[in-house]
């Protein structure tokens, strides 16, 4: 039971390499590889096609209870499978253990909220225009769903796609990121073990872009859902539209932080600093445009740089780790280019800004705090996905704001502030889905989590999250006597 499973789970069956070509999962704290999962053949995504088309002809019939006690049962198996599966999601993904359990929980309440939602279907009846006349608004499900999640989360992502889809009444097809693939696996087993119908839950690891070209081309597929990155989601949805098929899109961020003249400093660079590099940076809400007060910059800057130096790099599996590898060589050899940029326009590396030379193995990139950045840097325009705080500051208001709001991405925002109207303001005039206020930890299951401008549409979790995997139906019935 504790060796992760490595293969596809199609039609309730796993389904070995045998003759398949296979994907390399690699350690990023050693750089060993660690395991292969298979490379999903067309025959085998056909298979998932046939498996979710016939599960959902079942499943789109079961009652809200059913749909319920099912979810509710993933999340207690979840609950008990922690320890193997944060030991799998740390050794593919380099997260600290402590980490891969807080995101284990996060992903059975994942699974417990959408079993409260499935009940929470509910379609409305409308007076008509005639007295002989009523009209009903149902919302169905609206059908099998690919979807597409990333490495940085792997098993909370993929969560939020199988709960809602389940919950609504759909069958779900996930490929889960190359780099992490196996804990996403495991919640194809939970949801096994909890007693899925055969062909429900499907998963297809290999090569992404072949895959998901199969699926969404496929008649069967009614509905797509990627948490990724721009470039990806723009291509996705390219083929929905040719198609036009809904998609729900989580793409990446650039979070803006506002720290105000009058916040408490000590208290908001600490919270700063630790939220910014969990999982090493590599989260799509992570502050990573720092903008503070002239007036308080240093003070903040000052204790920013204390809290992050004691922060420790090491492998996720030692206790005493709060800073992991990056997941992959790529994201390293990113952080190396932003901070080469940076320092080459001016900026100062007030901490960090390299790889530690005490690990000579493993993606360790060491976090970095830097100063005297300017809204030309590439970092301050890109998506930087690793460790890396850029400090600049402001003068008013009205300069903070605009210069948040510069980036073409809108996920999420924070503010520090003591005042009521500065917050408030601030709140409603970032263009962001979501916004920390005096709070960096904003992602919970029963809140709407997504963006607006290029980070994308529509919303997991929260009430709203349902809404995604329904349509609505109008139904004009005529009361004829009989
Ligand atoms: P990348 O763009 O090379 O790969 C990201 C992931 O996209 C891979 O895991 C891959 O499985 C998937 N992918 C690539 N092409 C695809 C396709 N055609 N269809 C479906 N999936 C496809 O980048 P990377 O270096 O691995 O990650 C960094 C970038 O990814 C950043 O820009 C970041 O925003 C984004 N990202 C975002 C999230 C998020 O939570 N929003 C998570 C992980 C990565």
């Amino acid at each position: 039971m504790s060796s992760p499973p490595n293969q596809l789970f199609i039609d309730g069956h796993w389904v070995g390499p045998a003759e398949r070509e296979v994907l390399e999962v690699i350690d990023p704290a050693t750089e060993q590889l660690v395991d292969r999962v298979p490379v999903a053949t067309d025959a085998d995504i056909d298979a998932a096609l046939a498996a979710s088309a016939a599960a959902f002809a079942e499943w789109r019939h079961a009652d809200a209870w059913t749909r319920s006690q099912l979810l509710r049962k993933v999340s207690a198996v979840l609950r008990e499978w922690v320890e193997p599966m944060a030991a799998t999601l740390t050794e593919e993904q380099g997260k600290p253990l402590r980490e891969a359990r807080g995101e284990l929980a996060a992903t059975a309440d994942q699974f417990d909220w959408y079993a409260d939602e499935a009940r929470r279907i509910y379609g409305r009846v409308i007076d008509g225009h005639a007295r002989d006349n009523r009209l009903l608004v149902l919302r169905q499900p609206v059908g099998p769903v690919a979807a597409f999640s990333p490495w940085n989360f792997p098993a909370l992502l993929p969560a939020r796609k199988i709960a809602a889809a389940v919950a609504a009444g759909c069958s779900i097809i996930i490929k889960p990121a190359e780099e992490a693939p196996r804990t996403c696996l495991w919640l194809a087993r939970a949801c096994a073990e909890a007693g899925a119908p055969r062909g429900l839950i499907n998963v297809v690891t290999g090569h992404p872009e072949h895959i998901s070209t199969r699926l969404i081309r496929a008649d069967v597929i009614r509905k797509v859902s990627l948490t990724g990155s721009v470039p990806v989601g723009k291509k996705l949805l390219k083929l929905c539209a040719e198609l036009v098929k809904p998609a729900s899109m989580e793409l990446g961020g650039h979070a803006p932080v506002l720290v105000f003249a009058d916040a408490d400093v000590e208290r908001a660079a600490e919270t700063a600093a630790r939220a910014k590099f969990r999982n090493s940076g590599q989260v799509c809400i992570a502050a990573s445009r720092f903008f503070v007060h002239a007036a308080i910059a240093e003070a903040f800057t000052r204790r920013f740089v204390e809290v992050t130096r004691a922060l420790r790099l090491g492998d996720g599996r030692d206790p005493d780790t709060d800073i992991g590898p990056l997941a992959s060589s790529r994201r390293r050899d990113a952080a190396e280019a932003l901070v080469a940029d940076a320092v080459a326009r001016g900026a100062r590396v007030r901490w960090g800004g390299e790889r530690p030379a005490a690990f000579p193995r493993g993606f360790y990139f060491f976090p970095t705090v830097l100063t005297g950045v300017t809204d030309e840097m590439r970092v301050m325009n890109e998506e930087p996905f690793c460790p890396i705080a850029p400090i600049t500051t402001f003068a008013t208001f009205d300069e903070a704001v605009a210069r948040a709001n510069r980036s073409d991405y809108g996920l999420a925002a924070y503010v520090f502030s003591r005042d009521t109207k500065t917050t408030f303001l601030a709140a409603e005039a970032l263009e962001a889905g979501m916004v920390g206020v005096n709070n960096m930890v904003i992602a919970t299951a029963e809140a709407p989590f997504g963006g607006v401008k290029m980070s994308g549409c529509g919303r997991e979790g929260g009430s709203e999250g349902i809404e995604a995997y329904t349509h609505t139906k109008y139904v004009n019935i005529g009361l004829w006597d009989q």
